[in-house]
């Protein structure tokens, strides 16, 4: 059974090397996922700015429309004083008239504006905090990556001397298949054999590949995997 023993030993040197490296993939998939995060606050924010923006040129168009408005309605009064048929005093009183009614609504779109660019401003600072959060937790992450990393590589690196040593039990010409499989499926290169079934591919062994595994001989799956007898708990 060494055979056998000595095959399990090296599928959980192969899954344990393949969960550091996971784990070394995951920090820098985990940064570049806050940096994704940071491009999003930013774009959120310059949306906002720009309709600040817009609003504050809306404000600054209506105000000059009121100030020029307003000046026609001093040379309307003027005139007013300055007319001396009743016809045209009716006339220039209702011009009159209608234009203050158009400058007070003016007058009430041109507040409603400003207060517009109030409320933005609390939004703009909401979402500068945010891009704040944002860049502070990239420097968290990248921070903890980097930590981590160091330890991680020399795990990686021991496993691998590991799974170097006890490659040993394969013969020559098993080892060369071997390599393609560990080269396409990582750690499910090899695969533990479960009440005469493969926990691979959920099919049972043929009679003669079970015999062989018993007898602690190299074998095959049916799916590709190197297979081994599943230790006694
Ligand atoms: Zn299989």
């Amino acid at each position: 059974m060494a055979v056998q023993n000595g095959l399990f030993i090296l599928h959980d040197l192969h899954l344990q090397l393949a969960s550091v490296q996971d784990e070394l993939n995951r920090g820098p998939r985990m940064v570049k996922a806050k940096e994704n995060l940071l491009a999003k606050r930013q774009v959120e924010l310059d949306a906002i700015k720009a309709q600040q923006t817009e609003r504050r040129k809306l404000a600054d168009q209506k105000n000059l429309q009121l100030k020029s408005s307003e000046a026609k309605l001093a040379d309307l009064r003027t005139k007013l004083n300055m007319c001396n048929s009743n016809r045209e005093f009716d006339i220039l009183k209702g011009q009159i008239a209608a234009d203050e009614m158009a400058n007070s609504v003016l007058e009430d779109e041109i507040l409603d504006a400003m207060e517009q660019v109030d409320k933005i401003k609390t939004q703009i600072s909401d979402a500068e905090k945010a891009v704040a959060v944002a860049k502070e937790e990239i420097n968290k992450a990248t921070s903890q990556v980097a930590a981590a990393e160091a330890g991680l590589q020399e795990k990686a690196a021991k496993l691998k001397l590991a799974v170097a040593d006890a490659e040993i039990i394969l013969p020559d010409d098993v080892k060369l298949v071997y390599r393609r499989l560990v080269a396409a499926f990582g750690a499910e290169a090899l695969a533990a054999v479960d009440k005469g079934v493969c926990t691979a591919c959920y099919v049972s062994l043929s009679p003669q590949q079970a015999v062989e595994v018993r007898s602690g001989k190299i074998a095959f799956c049916h799916c590709g995997k190197l297979i081994y007898l599943k230790p006694p708990e």
